[in-house]
């Protein structure tokens, strides 16, 4: 018997928080069935036996960015073959035709940083969607983002979150987190928000009632003690504020990315322990996504089984992932999620994007 497991395992059984010293002998652990057991259990201890989906379009407004971040593939200069800018009618466009599904509720709005676009038109965009079509819940812009639209518009963390919720944002997509270590964000990311702004973003957005995501982005120069440091990082956020309502856990894509040579893939091995230890650790957040555009439905449906509760939406238009060579399609329709969350045995409960269920099947 593995003598560490098994006081994991009570401490679990007790509901006591789990430590660093936890998470990085689970890391080490191979026992991959007892940890996902583990999850399993704490899981359904949180967040029952519904399975969160929703029916939503991916609007990413631009890809030409600043940033130039080293594990990314989909952002790029002003120059390259790739670039591209949607107009406002574009947009609106795309969204009409998407919410010809009666069920369409949710817009994820997630975009590179434009050299040029100044604030005022993201805010004139959120404007004019929410005008146009009233009844959509709007999440958009992540802390990298909202960092950017400070720095170009010389105005406070909280002015800007303010208005942009005035104009109609509703939830705040988790990305740009990678991992909160500024290490390792000298060396990938150099040019966009450090850990401290990202994790002031969220704070600001919690304390204006604006729920956000948080995710991990892993399998890249990081070790296994940074993932652990930052699940601990998000964990006391969330005891800090409790505005943190979906954990996402992204293995790193390197196709197409400047690490494309040196760097391979995740195992599914290692993206179902993080997946696993990521819901031990993070006992006070309420969902754990699989996101099945990164992880394949196949694999994020056997994710459910490892501590996830949440398997995203069916996600028309996605192109971040795909940029980087995810082999996953580019959409999937809401029967074969739903039919993919029966077949684990759970129940499909699709939602709005503040996790508030609308209904379950
Ligand atoms: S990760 Fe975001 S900020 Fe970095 S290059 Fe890509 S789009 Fe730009």
């Amino acid at each position: 018997m593995d003598t560490t497991l098994d006081k994991i395992e009570e401490k679990i059984q007790k509901g006591q928080r789990l430590s660093k010293e936890d998470g990085m002998a689970l890391y080490a652990s191979n026992d991959l069935a007892r940890i996902g057991q583990m999850a399993d259990t704490v899981r359904k201890r949180i967040s029952g036996d519904f399975v969160y989906y929703n029916v939503n379009l991916h609007v990413n407004l631009t890809n030409i960015c600043i940033g130039q971040c080293k594990f990314c593939a989909f952002g790029c200069k002003r120059t390259s073959d790739k670039a591209y800018e949607l107009t406002k009618q574009s947009i609106l466009d795309r969204i009409a035709k998407a919410a010809e599904d009666p069920d369409m509720r949710n817009l994820h709005i997630v975009s590179g940083l434009h050299p040029d676009w100044p604030y005022e038109h993201y805010l004139d965009i959120i404007k004019t969607i929410k005008k146009t079509f009233p009844t959509l819940h709007l999440k958009g812009f992540t802390g990298v983002e909202i960092m950017h639209f400070v720095k170009i518009s010389g105005k406070s963390i909280e002015t800007v979150l303010r208005e942009l919720i005035a104009a109609g944002l509703e939830a705040m997509p988790g990305g740009g987190a990678e991992i909160l270590d500024d290490s390792i964000r000298q060396k990938l990311c150099p040019n966009k928000a450090t850990s401290a702004e990202w994790l002031e973003v969220a704070r600001t957005a919690h304390k204006l009632g604006i729920k956000t995501n948080a995710s991990m982005l892993y399998g890249h120069i990081e070790t296994k003690e940074q993932r652990i440091n930052h699940l601990l990082t998000l964990r006391a956020l969330q005891d800090e504020t409790g505005g943190l309502q979906t954990f996402i856990c992204f293995p790193f894509q390197p196709k197409n990315t400047a690490l494309e040579d040196s760097i391979t893939r995740t195992s599914v091995w290692d993206d179902l322990k993080t997946m696993a230890i990521s819901r031990l650790m993070l006992d006070n957040v309420h969902n754990i996504k699989a996101y099945w555009v990164m992880l394949t439905l196949p694999i994020a449906m056997l994710a459910l089984g490892f501590g996830a509760n949440d398997i995203d939406g069916t996600v028309g238009g996605e192109k971040i992932m795909h940029a980087a060579g995810v082999h996953s399609q580019k959409s999937l329709s809401k029967n074969t999620l739903i039919a993919a969350i029966k077949e684990t045995g759970r129940i499909p409960a699709e939602c709005d994007c503040n996790s508030n269920v609308i209904r379950t099947f």
